[in-house]
């Protein structure tokens, strides 16, 4: 379902809609992405999130596996059951490396002023933002809520120079699952369909994604 297509609550007055933007490689889309938009949807009060899945994703060692197009249309399958959770191409559809500071930029022009989007992040990227190009300029444009994750611990003392600083945190479900995980697995020809939604294993079955070289 699209935004706009519920009546709003008349009891909210403020005419904000809370939105979150969720940025990943998605390469694949896993059950731990899906379990952290809603556990970020409980804590945040948000009534849709976005998943976006990045063209670039610029932090990394190497090329995802499957096209831009293919990780967008895995995301298009593993929400399209869920109302809570749509999918955005904005990423996907803009030349050069993916920042999160054009992300939101091209959503608010999108959806306009009245959106107040809250930026997700998984504990292990939220650390990275020091590092993330035009990282200071985000704090004007969205709120920022991190998810924990298995294996990194969030610090207390993060300086206030860091823009993860400001960031709320919350817990979340702690499931211990990541792509590469499943990539390697399904290279050695493993089942991981626990782990994705069915539609995203048969694609990437149908696809001949993620097979050994
Ligand atoms: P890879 O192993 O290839 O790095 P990934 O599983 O971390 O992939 P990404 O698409 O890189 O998936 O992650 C998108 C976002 O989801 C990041 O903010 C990441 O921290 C978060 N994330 C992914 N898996 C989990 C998880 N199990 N728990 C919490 N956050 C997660």
């Amino acid at each position: 379902m699209g935004l706009g297509d519920e009546p709003r609550d008349p009891a909210d007055s403020s005419g904000e809609v809370r939105i979150g933007v969720f940025g990943g490689t998605f390469d694949p889309i896993h059950r731990g992405h899906l379990e952290v938009a809603r556990a970020a949807a409980r804590a945040a009060d948000l009534e849709q999130v976005l998943l976006v899945p990045a063209g670039r994703p610029w932090l990394r060692e190497s090329e995802p596996a499957a096209s831009p197009q293919q990780r967008l249309e895995m995301t298009r399958l593993a929400a399209r059951d869920d109302s809570l959770l749509d999918v955005s191409d904005v990423d996907v559809v803009r030349d050069g490396p993916t920042y999160s500071v054009d992300t939101l930029l091209d959503l608010r022009e999108r959806y306009g002023q009245g959106a107040v989007f809250v930026l997700i992040l998984g504990a292990d990227s939220a650390l990275t933002m020091d590092q993330w190009s035009r990282g200071d300029e985000l704090s004007g444009l969205c709120e920022v809520l991190v998810i924990g994750r298995p294996g990194e611990t969030w610090p207390s003392d993060l300086p206030p120079s860091h823009p993860a600083s400001r960031a709320k945190y919350v817990k979340g479900p702690m499931l211990q699952v990541s792509a590469t995980d499943l990539r390697e697995r399904l290279a050695a020809g493993a089942d991981v369909s626990d782990s994705l939604v069915a539609a995203v294993t048969d694609y990437i079955r149908e696809n001949g994604l993620y097979r050994a070289q």
